[in-house]
């Protein structure tokens, strides 16, 4: 799934074009990607997108009467494009807006189930639909992570990824950024030191930063993740094998020697299947 950088990427790239000439017509949407029905999805033609907005990992699109607010959730399988004037899309597309002058936002999604989203909302609407969400990752400093941490008592990877928590972070970016704060994924987010607590808030602000930088040069997963999907690789900080464990829903990557002195976390899926 796209994280912030990857979503903050996109959102540079899409200001200027979305912004560039007023809507000409909107759709066709998929039945299941259109998540609203009033306002109509025509009330969009004739109006301007005033640029791209992100909040976590949603892409948000106001029209600059101030009346309106595309909101984009790609989930797992989803991606959002412009086409310029002449430029080939896909047939089918989850969604699509038509601007004058011939450019597409399009919106196409990988395999059979659709779980992308797009919602038309006005302004109240959508600060409804996004008020659950915790402040965002980046720029979050020691002190509000530091609350965050002390008012639950969570495993870090999972209170990382804890959108209601903190907003932007996924379980790529959550297994890079422990690794940088040389931090177990199995910690308990209440048991860290002060010292510990600002490593990690460092280490939040640099790879998010890190990833964004290479997301806007268009590196690609290979080249962005060092600890993420890197199974039995060398560690690129200190040579050892980076582990992999299943936790919750997730598959998460470590590096046994950086974060949790050398042991092998137990597979909490497993253990607990076998007990
Ligand atoms: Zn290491």
């Amino acid at each position: 799934m796209p994280e912030l950088p990857e979503m903050e990427a996109w959102r540079r790239a899409l200001n200027d074009p979305v912004s560039a000439f007023p809507i000409e017509r909107a759709g066709p949407a998929h039945i299941a990607t259109l998540k609203t029905f009033d306002p109509p999805l025509r009330e969009l033609e004739g109006r301007r997108f005033a640029g791209a907005e992100r909040r976590a990992k949603r892409l948000l699109f106001p029209t600059d009467d101030g009346e309106l607010v595309v909101i984009i959730h790609l989930m797992s399988a989803g991606r959002v494009r412009y086409l310029a004037a002449g430029e080939a899309g896909p047939k089918t597309p989850a969604f699509r807006l038509g601007f004058q002058g011939g450019g597409q936002l399009v919106l196409t999604e990988r395999g059979a189930k659709k779980r992308a989203g797009v919602w038309i909302l006005t302004p109240e609407a959508a600060e409804q639909e996004l008020a659950h969400l915790g402040p965002e990752a980046l720029g979050l400093g020691p002190e509000r992570l530091g609350e965050i941490l002390d008012g639950d008592s969570r495993r870090l990877h999972s209170l990382l990824r804890d959108q209601r928590l903190i907003a932007g972070i996924g379980r790529a970016w959550a297994n890079e950024i422990l690794h940088t704060a040389k931090l177990s994924p199995y910690a308990m987010s209440g048991g860290l030191t002060p010292g510990q607590v600002q490593e990690l808030a460092d280490a939040i602000d640099s790879e998010l930063e890190r990833g964004l930088e290479l997301r806007e040069r268009g590196a690609k997963d290979a080249k962005v993740y060092r600890v993420h999907n890197r199974l039995q690789e060398p560690c690129h900080v200190c040579g050892t094998s980076i582990e992999r464990v299943d936790f919750e829903e997730h598959t998460i990557y470590y590096c046994p020697d950086c974060q949790t002195g050398g042991r092998v976390l137990k597979d909490r899926r497993m253990s607990r299947l076998l007990r």
